[in-house]
């Protein structure tokens, strides 16, 4: 299992990365996360953009991504947020997928993503907008 050692946030990037999410780049001047993981003793970056951290964290959140032990991987992510984006948004297959996280990460930051579960069982999925309460 992985394990976040460290974490920070860089508020502008001296240089240019590529995104372990969305495999987008991560532009000179962009702010994004770096952190440390280790998983059986061997110790890795990772690099993600603000906006895929966010989408990310609700991805864990609401169980959308159902984690076995190893994580979101940059193949999890990349299905997970296809799949999200075309609950909420008009089916375009032009777009990137860091594309497609960064529209999430807007919607995001008013709603929050919730579990349409009528008999206990998910069957779909919807964003409900967040009132009265500031999200962190
Ligand atoms: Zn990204």
């Amino acid at each position: 299992m992985a394990t976040v050692v460290s974490q920070v946030k860089v508020k502008k990037s001296r240089k240019e990365h590529i995104c372990n999410y969305c495999r987008g780049k991560i532009r000179k001047g962009d702010p994004y996360r770096k952190s440390f993981l280790t998983n059986d003793g061997e110790t890795y970056e990772w690099k993600e953009h603000e906006s895929c951290h966010e989408v990310a964290k609700e991805l864990f959140w609401s169980g959308f991504f159902e984690d076995e032990g190893d994580g979101m991987s940059a193949e999890d992510f990349g299905e997970c947020v296809k799949e999200l984006y075309e609950e909420f948004f008009p089916i375009d297959f032009k777009y990137s997928i860091q594309f497609k996280a960064k529209e999430l990460a807007k919607l995001l930051k008013t709603h929050k993503l919730v579990a349409i579960r009528p008999n206990g069982y998910t069957t779909g999925w919807k964003m409900v907008e967040i009132k009265n309460e500031v999200k962190k």
